[in-house]
């Protein structure tokens, strides 16, 4: 058998000398093809353009200048000191949408991305979470109806469980909680919280409840302290027919006072 090796060694050098200079080369599955370099590739040290064969083409080092960004193929880097690293993809509005992190063999180890709309001005309307191909979470961001919240706000938020279950949050424009809803794996309402709010002439909350199935189960009251922070100073916990179950008072450090 010793003998024949030469003979291969041969027989492969002439092969590959006869594909020589063209870009058509055998990949690792023996086939002949001619490459198509068309879309970027990267390890934690170079980028080049890659044939879908894996063949690599235009390899050179990551330029990256500051902040891990390389400005040649448009990726953040970020290299451990144990091999490993994660390479995340902006998109064109700024956004990192695909994120891959490999482990030091240049393993995928974990793929996340999202999709996303935007408004007209470039603000976030609606993004999409994906891990390994799975939707996991949505966002829709409405716009503020007063400018002095941004220009957008994120409005409702649901994640999505293995199992087909969700929770939804829902949020106004201050960022405070409207409802939190879990569904089982068909849709159907679990559980539903529901959150109102009082607020005084200066738009501090003094007046919170929650309602639980439609019953009330918790409300808090909210008074400012001695330098006009607003802190809850009386709390009630309800039963799940609705009744007091128990109350408590505190002092503006949180101390329970009765
Ligand atoms: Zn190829
Ligand atoms: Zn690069």
């Amino acid at each position: 058998m010793k003998k024949c090796l030469p003979l291969l060694c041969f027989l492969l050098i002439l092969l590959l000398s006869a594909c020589g200079g063209k870009e058509e080369k055998a990949d690792s599955s023996g086939e002949i093809h001619p490459h198509a370099f068309t879309e970027w590739g990267f390890d934690a040290t170079h980028h080049f353009m890659r044939c879908e064969c894996g063949e690599r083409n235009k390899v050179a080092t990551h330029d990256t200048i500051e902040d891990d960004f390389c400005e040649t193929c448009g990726f953040f880097i970020y290299a451990a000191d144990d091999g490993s690293y994660s390479i995340r993809i902006p998109n064109a509005y700024g956004s990192i949408d695909h994120q891959m992190d490999f482990d030091a063999h240049d393993k995928l180890v974990y793929d996340w991305h999202a999709e996303y709309e935007y408004y007209d001005d470039r603000n976030p309307k609606h993004m999409k979470e994906y891990v390994d191909g799975v939707l996991q979470s949505e966002q829709t961001f409405l716009l503020c109806e007063n400018p002095k919240n941004g220009d957008v706000y994120l409005a409702e938020e649901i994640y999505y469980a293995e199992d087909g279950s969700q929770e939804i949050l829902q949020y106004d424009e201050h960022c405070n909680v409207l409802s939190v809803t879990m569904t089982d794996s068909v849709g159907e309402i679990v559980t539903q919280d529901v959150y109102t709010y009082e607020f005084d002439a200066d738009g501090n909350c003094i007046h919170e409840t929650i309602s639980t199935n439609g019953i009330p189960s918790l409300e808090m009251f909210y008074q400012p302290d001695a330098d006009g922070n607003f802190y809850p100073y009386h709390c009630i916990y309800y039963t799940e027919t609705g009744e007091i179950e128990s109350e408590f008072f505190y002092d503006a450090l949180g101390n329970e006072i009765g």
